[in-house]
């Protein structure tokens, strides 16, 4: 079994499409020692020149699957290494691979709840680990994800999300569109703001354990305004997205 801090060799099993520029890579890795929700990788690419460069990606998949992880990518038009997964990656492809890394931001259905779950755009990709191992292992745990978006059509993982909310089970999904919504949308249409958290968190009382994962302006608003609310600062963990994590 592979160390955590151990390059692996992992084989890209599948690639599907989330949304236009977003993309889920399946990872095959035999050596896997498992990980917890919340955890991410690193990946490595190297050229024929031995130029390397790394990124950090969430783990998307549940730890209850074994033998594979899925990482779901946002394409950035000017970046470096995401523009390659989307453009060049295809499944049989080997990527090097690290992890899984990171001990703060992570649930497990041990750990109970309720839960509060804030993202923006690609920061989702965490808390689905999360959803997706709640509904395997945890399903008595009430949770809620609010979730901004830009478009209704740039919304991550919608359909499960609707297919899990549908099952009435205790999954919520509060949804909000920033930039543009479609006839009939009844979700919110803002940016995340301390009115929209409050009746957000109303029904799960002030006690949620509360994961905040997204850009660095939505993760610091949203984490100020939930300890404003009465939140325990304790109870609220975030993780930025972006070129150095911060
Ligand atoms: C712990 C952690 C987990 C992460 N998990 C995911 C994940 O699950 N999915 C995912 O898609 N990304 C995730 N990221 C972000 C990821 O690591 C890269 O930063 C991202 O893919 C951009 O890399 P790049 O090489 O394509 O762009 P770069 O070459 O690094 O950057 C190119 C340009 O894009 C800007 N930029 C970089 N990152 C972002 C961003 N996230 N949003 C907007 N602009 C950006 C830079 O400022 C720069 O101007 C995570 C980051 C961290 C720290």
């Amino acid at each position: 079994m592979a160390g955590t801090l151990e390059w692996q060799l992992a084989t890209v099993t599948a690639v599907r499409d989330e949304t236009a520029t977003v993309r889920t890579f399946t990872l095959g890795l035999p050596a896997w020692q498992g990980h917890r929700p919340g955890q991410h990788v690193d990946v490595r690419l190297t050229a024929a020149d031995g130029y390397s460069v790394e990124r950090s990606y969430s783990i998307a998949s549940e730890p209850e699957r074994a033998g594979a992880i899925d990482v779901t990518v946002e394409r950035i038009p000017d970046g470096e290494v995401s523009p390659f997964l989307h453009d060049v990656v295809v499944p049989g492809d080997r990527l090097e691979v690290r992890g899984p890394i990171g001990g703060y931001f992570v649930w497990g259905a041990s750990l109970g709840g309720p839960l509060l779950l804030v993202a923006g755009g690609s920061g989702v990709v965490p808390l689905m680990a999360m959803i997706r191992h709640r509904e395997r292992a945890g399903r008595d745990v009430r949770t809620r994800l609010l979730f901004s978006s830009r478009h209704a059509e740039e919304i991550i993982y919608r359909a499960e999300l609707d297919e899990l909310a549908a099952r009435n089970d205790g999954f919520e999904v509060v949804h909000t569109l920033t930039r543009s919504s479609p006839p009939g949308w009844t979700g919110y249409t803002r940016r995340i703001d301390e009115r929209m958290l409050g009746e957000v968190l109303a029904p799960l009382g002030i006690g949620p354990r509360t994961y905040i994962c997204g850009p660095t302006a939505l993760v610091e608003v949203a984490a100020n305004a939930l300890v404003r609310l009465g939140l325990p600062p304790d109870r609220v963990r975030t993780e930025r997205f972006g070129p150095t994590g911060t």
